[in-house]
């Protein structure tokens, strides 16, 4: 039995680290989640084969673990139909938070078993202690996380002030006395409820105060504390692959909270202890009026396309709203039959997750090799004729570079600007995400092209069929 389970859990372990690997190409990520699905059910196998192999398991263990998979399994399917990509912060959000609450459930069940805990000894016990920390911040911190970027939960006055540092202090200090008094006394059951609820009440404490425009990074964040207490979980329970697999999300976490830190150029530091920067940002500087917007109609866009030899499409979070990938995918099919070279400019953070874009486009078939990273399409503009903005506008802002008082200063944005013409499609004149005034609309060789993407896009379609261009 022993060599069964342990086969199974390597296997699981391989197709796992294979399943990240595959995660990092658009073109292999959908069937690296699939590799990592079977994973996980290879996962659950090796468990039950384990304790099939010792205590064996009861009818009645079998009817809850049957009941427990159905449950799941079913939430998941559906969430997994019905979530659209624009929503999926706040899914990703609400799964770190079922993943923090599992491990905490393990760590209580674990402790509430004193005969095995006894048995175990310190290891178990420390291993229990970081599992309910880690947990429960991640349960209620992603909770909180999802309910803000629902527009459900808003951030109370006080928790602006800095008497929340005093009040998460106190929580970590209380969960430090729980932890040591459950360390020391074995299995404490007051020490237990008490590190349960201080670091509950911590995970809020820390994530209330967090703005919209930061909850990416608090995201990711939470992600990678997930796998740290799945790793803990594993301790536990006793299983190398909860370890292992733990031990990956939670490296896979962090680095992705470094890679949105530097989109976003905050510091990890100013997003967790900053508070409420990213809500006052929407309601702090960088307002003002527009003075000088200049709007044309799809026919003039056309044909300044028709002119161009080279042409960059930017493409934002409004084009996954308008769903208008594939009618965009039709208009650089007859752009690039014209001979006209046409690049794709991806931002790290435009849209609504990390790599939102190239799922969008890669959904539309658009190459690879034409996704261009910003750092290698910045210095290309000066030499591009048209700039394509499509539903996106905090990642095309130029206050980000050139106004200290605006709360976007100092996140890398595209300098689109320096194109020798832009067109911005966007249905009005309403902010972005981060709710502040976009410099770029006034400038003299911006145009606004208002209307839904998708409409839009149909209309340059017909407008460029009517010109000729990409015929043969
Ligand atoms: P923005 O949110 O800045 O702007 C999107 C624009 O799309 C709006 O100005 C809106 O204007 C327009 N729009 C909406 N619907 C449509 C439509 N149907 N057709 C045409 N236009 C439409 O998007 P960006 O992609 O530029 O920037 C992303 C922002 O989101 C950044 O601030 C980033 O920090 C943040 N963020 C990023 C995450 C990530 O992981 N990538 C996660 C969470 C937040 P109008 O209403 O006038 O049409």
């Amino acid at each position: 039995m022993d060599f069964l389970k342990y086969a199974v859990e390597l296997v699981a372990v391989l197709l796992l680290a294979l399943g990240i690997k595959g995660l990092s190409k658009v073109r292999s990520a959908r069937s690296a989640n699939q590799l990592a699905a079977v994973a996980m059910a290879l996962a659950v196998l090796g468990l039950l084969i384990n304790y099939l192999g010792t205590s064996g398991i009861s009818a009645a263990a079998w009817t809850w673990i049957i009941i427990g998979t159905l449950i799941g399994g079913v939430l998941g399917a559906i969430t997994a139909q019905r979530v659209p990509m624009t929503s999926m912060p706040e899914t990703v959000a609400l799964f770190n938070g079922c993943g923090g609450m599992s491990s905490l459930l393990v760590a209580l069940a674990a402790a509430f078993f004193p005969l095995q805990l006894e048995a175990a000894g310190l290891v178990a016990v420390v291993s229990i202690v970081i599992s309910v920390f880690v947990g429960a911040i991640t349960f209620t911190g992603s909770i909180v996380a999802m309910a803000k970027l629902q527009g459900w939960l808003s951030t109370p006055a006080w928790m602006q002030s800095k008497a929340r540092h005093v009040v998460n202090i106190a929580l970590a200090v209380a969960s430090l006395v729980a932890a040591i008094k459950l360390i020391t006394d074995g299995n404490g059951t007051q020490g237990l409820w008490l590190l349960v609820v201080a670091s509950g009440l911590l995970g809020i404490g820390v994530t209330l105060p967090i703005g919209g425009a930061d909850m990416p990074v608090v995201i990711s964040l939470l992600n990678s504390y997930s796998g740290v207490a799945a790793a803990a979980a594993g301790f536990v329970v006793g299983s190398q692959l909860l370890i292992v697999a733990g031990a990956m999300v939670g490296a896979a976490g962090l680095i992705l909270t470094q890679v949105m830190c530097n989109g976003m150029n905050r510091s990890l530091v100013s997003v967790l202890f900053g508070g409420a920067l990213g809500a006052s940002a929407a309601s702090g500087g960088g307002g003002g009026e527009y003075t000088n917007i200049t709007s044309c109609s799809v026919e003039e866009c056309a044909l300044t396309l028709e002119a161009a030899e080279r042409v960059v499409i930017v493409p934002g979070y409004g084009l996954a709203v308008a769903q208008a990938q594939h009618t965009l995918r039709e208009v650089t099919r007859s752009l690039e039959a014209a001979g006209i070279q046409v690049d794709y400019a991806i931002h790290p953070v435009a849209g609504r997750m990390p790599g939102h874009m190239n799922v969008l486009l890669a959904e539309a078939d658009v190459p690879y090799e034409q996704l261009k990273e910003m750092d290698v399409i910045n210095p290309e503009f000066p030499a591009t004729d048209v700039v394509l903005v499509l539903g996106a506008n905090d990642v095309v802002n130029p206050q980000a570079k050139n106004d200290p008082n605006s709360p976007l200063y100092g996140m890398p944005v595209l300098d689109v600007q320096q194109a020798r013409t832009v067109f911005v499609v966007k249905r009005g004149m309403s902010a972005g995400y981060s709710g502040i005034k976009n410099d770029l609309f006034d400038l003299g060789n911006t145009s606004m092209v208002f209307g839904d993407a998708k409409k839009v896009l149909g209309d340059l379609l017909g407008e460029l069929k009517e010109l000729g261009v990409g015929k043969k």
